[in-house]
């Protein structure tokens, strides 16, 4: 391991974190190597009892609030500062791998014992996270955990959350354990100095460039979009063409309008899906009379992705009308997108350099928990490589020797922002 040329020595114990990734994965609704931990599922509270015992074996103070957000805190000699915060998630989708947010979780607790065991001594305290429900999976809505420690959602919308068996988050959590009112949550101002979120990358770019780390200076702001569409139903033989209101292809319009607007709108970051298209009654010899599409679009710029939703609207009215289908379309969700903390990704990138590790800045095109926490505190994110670029699959996989360097990078970053 190279030595920087400031700081403290440290060494992350690289057979331990690895240890400690693969007896996590081993806590699974599916057999390994399947990872499947959906929010306060029994093996969601068992991935959490486990969180606390490495919170603990890392000599950390622990808390935990009423939505389930683990809090492992090292004090500083001024704990009254701000602290600088850490942290990811370990919930997983189902079929997902072991790497995702669990590289962060765990690699900010071993980043925090190294740092003891190097000698130093904080002045801010230091805070690694486990937020609840990053994933998805169970509201529909991701990083539930961060959105209310931001106070981005109100509470009264988290409350409002059902899964597909109606039950609502106040529900499910008193039955984990949680109780207490949703309001105490939010952070207070200036809970958090600054805030580095370890993170594979889910993409294929550092692999490709052979570059070990990552600096996020970007992470995309995702929206997702409801469209239902009416027309009329008939029996595909009787009904002819100029009587047609065939609601799938007003969609088929509607998805091609999509693609269209991600590829003009200015921004490379603009993506576009319609990943659900479901017609009815979806019979060979009938006129759809139906059509539902989700559509997701996504930008690192807020400016491009309003005037690609305004494209996509606007081609939706118009093929509609053409097709005499009636349309209702539906913001589902949409978040600004964030930029990176220019100081902590100067720090991140400063460190790199000293360690002798070549680094990277990039726009982070998944969203994290640290899109939220970007909103509250100073951010940034730090990258490792993953096998092709595989996320949310079993097969994901990142080398030890990468968690390590990414683990050590993390350690130094936090001692730096910390005094
Ligand atoms: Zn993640």
């Amino acid at each position: 391991m190279t030595a920087p040329k400031s700081g403290p020595r440290i060494k992350i114990d690289g057979a331990g974190l690895q240890r400690r990734i693969d007896e996590l994965a081993l806590i699974s609704e599916n057999p390994a190597p399947v990872v499947t931990r959906v929010l306060f599922s029994e093996a969601d509270l068992r991935g959490r009892e486990y969180v606390r015992r490495a919170a603990r074996e890392a000599g950390l103070a622990l808390r935990e609030d009423a939505v389930g957000n683990i809090f492992a805190r090292w004090h500083g000699r001024e704990p009254n500062l701000p602290a600088v915060g850490s942290g990811s998630h370990t919930d997983a989708i189902p079929n997902a791998g072991r790497f995702d947010g669990v590289v962060g979780v765990l690699g900010a607790f071993e980043a925090l014992a190294a740092l003891k065991r190097s000698g130093f001594s904080p002045r801010r305290s230091l805070e690694v996270v486990m937020f609840t429900a990053e994933e998805p999976t169970r509201f529909g809505l991701g990083c539930l955990g961060s959105r209310l420690m931001g106070g981005t959602i109100p509470v009264a919308r988290a409350q409002a959350l059902r899964d597909r068996e109606g039950r609502g988050l106040d529900e499910l959590r008193a039955a984990a354990g949680y109780s207490g009112s949703l309001n105490s949550v939010k952070l207070p101002k200036g809970h958090y100095h600054s805030f580095v979120e370890l993170h594979i990358e889910q993409g294929p770019i550092l692999e490709k460039k052979k570059i070990p780390i990552g600096i996020v200076e970007h992470i995309a702001g995702p929206s997702s979009y409801r469209v239902t569409l009416h027309g009329e139903g008939g029996h595909a033989g009787a009904v002819l063409m100029p009587k047609r209101h065939d609601a799938m292809l007003a969609g088929a319009e509607i998805a091609l309008a999509v693609e269209r607007a991600a590829k003009n709108s200015g921004s490379r970051d603009t993506v576009g899906t319609v990943g659900v298209f479901r017609i009815e009654p979806g019979a060979c010899n009938s006129v759809p009379f139906k059509a539902y599409l989700e559509i997701d679009l996504r930008d690192s710029r807020l400016d491009t992705r309003a005037k690609a939703l305004a494209e996509i609207r606007s081609a939706a009215r118009k093929a509609c009308v053409k097709r005499g289908v009636k349309m209702e379309f539906e913001e589902i969700n949409a978040d600004p997108p964030a930029d990176g903390d220019p100081k902590a990704v100067a720090i991140v990138e400063k460190v790199c350099r000293e360690l002798g590790l070549r680094s990277m800045r990039m726009v982070s095109r998944a969203y994290h928990d640290s899109l939220f926490m970007a909103r509250v505190s100073p951010t940034t994110m730090i990258f490792i490589p993953c096998r092709n670029g595989w996320s949310h699959r079993p097969e994901e996989f990142a080398t030890t020797r990468h968690i390590v360097a990414g683990a050590e990078v993390l350690a130094h970053t936090m001692a730096r922002l910390a005094d």
